[in-house]
């Protein structure tokens, strides 16, 4: 799967806000929003004004770029979620919380979506026992998400454990620290993810075309 290889922290910039796109450092004083809070780019010091489409569009920019996805995958997933029962804007947050590098992230055997991602893909994680190394993998109630035993020395794996604050683990995932194992108890809600989303901007941003 294709996936964007330029400089992350340039993607925050473009944001305005902290993506939280490269674990430890993006809470350290290096983070680039920190130092450089203003766009990249020649004329990043502008003072920029956006129309609504504009608003739409960095909205879903930032979405994307927060779960570390491209275009086509993305415009699927809102596709999808429209196409759902209830309202669209659930349906897509909804999605994308259960994608599997979503979740092996939020319960802490990662320190950002990306590294969950190439951990999955090195093949360090199981569901319900077999190996899984799809991070677009939807996860459903009931499934249990470990990492293998051979894999359970690995140093980030370990560490980002150690760092994992209990109250940051959402009310849908269970952790079991020292089996190395989580399990999903329901589907996540819209009060389960308190990341700065305007999920309505999109589905609006979509429904344009
Ligand atoms: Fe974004 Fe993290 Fe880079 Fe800060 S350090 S700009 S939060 S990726």
């Amino acid at each position: 799967m294709a996936r964007y290889r330029g400089p992350a922290c340039r993607l925050c910039r473009r944001e305005s806000q902290k993506l939280f796109l490269k674990g430890d450092r993006c809470y350290s004083e290096k983070c680039s929003v920190d130092r450089r809070a203003y766009p990249p780019g020649q004329h990043g010091q502008g003072r920029p004004r956006f129309s609504d489409y504009g608003v739409q569009l960095r909205e879903k920019q930032k979405v994307k770029r927060m779960y570390g996805m491209l275009e086509k995958q993305f415009s699927a997933t809102v596709h999808k979620a429209t196409s759902m029962k209830g309202r669209a804007g659930d349906n897509l947050l909804a999605l994308l919380e259960r994608r599997l590098d979503n979740v092996v992230f939020r319960l802490g055997f990662a320190t950002s979506r990306n590294e969950a991602r190439q951990l999955l893909k090195h093949g360090h994680f199981t569901v319900n026992g077999r190996k899984a190394t799809i991070p677009s993998f939807s996860v459903k109630p009931g499934m249990k998400i470990g990492v293998r035993e051979k894999s359970r020395e690995i140093a980030r794996i370990m560490g980002a454990l150690e760092t994992l604050e209990d109250a940051s683990l959402p009310g849908w995932l269970e952790l079991d620290k020292p089996d190395f194992e989580g399990t999903v108890k329901a589907m996540p809600v819209r009060e389960d993810i308190t990341l700065p989303i305007e999920e309505q901007l999109i589905v609006e941003l979509y429904s344009r075309y």
